[in-house]
């Protein structure tokens, strides 16, 4: 008799879609690419929720063991994760990639897979305010130095290098100037001197982005933002080569636990799905309210790739696909720090429809205030080298209508 829970084998090839053809276009790796399905033929992906995999004999087990390609324990790997991984390395156009908790022990997976104590890195200054933290104090604990250098400065980052430079970390648009590095001419910089480029690619995801296209050794996201793209879970990953995502970054994550929780993969993978859609939609939107606060007599100055006034506004647009992104920053127009930070308090108090939260990459909008939050921990000396003044706020734009946001702002700046 035959089990209903099991298919044919017949059946079971006509439903095993692992194996996709050539040349799909990247929405379409973005909904498909994915491990196979069950003996149930699910179509959306399963969530795996199990610690531990059951292995059919004594032979078998030892060999999983030691080839590691098959599943024996979740930390080591799962087969939601590996759907996401997967999906994200199919995006990025990268060999492989390797998912993390979250998209800071990303960074810590990368510099403990790639560097020992006495190696340097070469890392923009402008960048997301706890990487500048794990850089500069965690990493400086075990001998790993860093030099931070100008975002858009070839010429400083030239400077920096040293014999010892193994690795450039860029970010770009920066959080929150929205500063736009030229990923080619890092790499190229890089490669001369034997060093990796990895590029946070957080802020525009591989649906605008795709750096190892223009160059970059490794691809770095928080998934907590846009991949996931409605606020709910944290992840992270690490993309590129098989021999370093495979080679040498799966055996540190094996060893030193930074794993992805199998929910937390399923959500983002799924989430994966809309990322196109939602960037584009987000993007534009974004360019809206960009010209919307530069035309406001209460706003000094807007930071977003999309603006004709963004100095890098041309170099942006041939990297992220002519789009902006989702993510625009703006000053308040004041005389003291004191006067801007009382003006950026009052429009984001103002607000009554935007959330007051530290996130982005939501489908609902976010105002921050960059100087009090995410780059809170910094000293007053590091802030001022990355440019956050007290009266600069930051807009995360969501799915909101447009005109509500743009209205929304409005009754915060007539409070200021
Ligand atoms: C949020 C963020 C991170 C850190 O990601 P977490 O998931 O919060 O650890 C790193 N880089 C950028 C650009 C980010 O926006």
């Amino acid at each position: 008799m035959t089990d209903p829970a099991r298919p044919g084998d017949a059946e079971a090839a006509r439903i095993a879609r692992a194996r996709l053809p050539e040349g799909l276009r990247p929405e379409t790796l973005a909904v498909r690419t994915a491990l196979a399905p069950s003996q149930h033929g699910e179509n959306s992906e399963a969530l795996f929720l199990t610690s531990a995999y059951v292995q059919p004999d004594a032979q078998t087990s030892a060999r999983r063991f030691t080839d590691m390609e098959d599943f024996t324990y979740s930390r080591t790997s799962n087969p939601t994760v590996r759907s996401f991984e997967a999906r994200l390395a199919a995006m990025e156009g990268a060999e492989g990639a390797v998912a993390t908790a979250t998209g800071m022990s990303a960074i810590l997976l990368l510099i403990m897979g790639l560097l020992k104590s006495g190696d340097h890195v070469v890392c923009s200054r402008s960048v997301f305010g706890s990487t500048i933290s794990l850089f500069a104090k965690e990493f400086g604990k075990f001998g790993v130095e860093t030099s931070f250098v100008s975002q858009t400065d070839l010429a400083e980052w030239r400077a920096a290098m040293r014999p010892t430079t193994k690795l450039l970390f860029a970010e770009t648009p920066t959080n929150p100037l929205t500063d736009v590095c030229d990923i080619r001419a890092l790499a190229d910089l890089a490669h001369d001197a034997g060093a990796l480029l990895t590029v946070d690619n957080t802020f525009c995801s591989p649906a605008l982005q795709r750096p190892l296209a223009l160059g970059a050794d490794l691809v770095m996201h928080a998934g907590t933002k846009f991949l996931d793209g409605q606020g709910r879970v944290m992840a992270g990953a690490l993309c590129g080569p098989d021999k370093l995502i495979r080679d040498v970054f799966g055996p540190v994550l094996r060893t030193a636990g930074m794993t992805l929780a199998p929910f937390n993969a399923w959500v983002v993978l799924k989430g994966m799905e809309t990322l196109a859609l939602r960037m584009k939609a987000q993007s534009e939107a974004t360019l809206t309210v960009a010209h919307w606060l530069e035309r406001h007599p209460a706003v000094a100055r807007v930071h977003y790739p999309g603006l004709a006034s963004h100095p890098q506004h041309e170099l942006a647009m041939r990297q992220q696909s002519g789009l902006g992104g989702a993510v625009l920053s703006f000053d308040m127009r004041a005389d003291t720090p004191e006067a801007a930070r009382a003006a950026a308090f009052r429009v984001i108090d103002g607000t009554r429809v935007l959330s007051i939260a530290t996130n982005l990459g939501d489908t609902k909008s976010i105002i921050t205030h960059p100087a009090t939050t995410s780059h809170g921990r910094l000293t007053e000396a590091q802030r001022q080298a990355s440019g956050i003044g007290q009266g600069l706020v930051r807009l995360a734009v969501g799915l909101e209508h447009v005109d509500d946001i743009t209205d929304d702002l409005q009754r915060g700046m007539t409070a200021a």
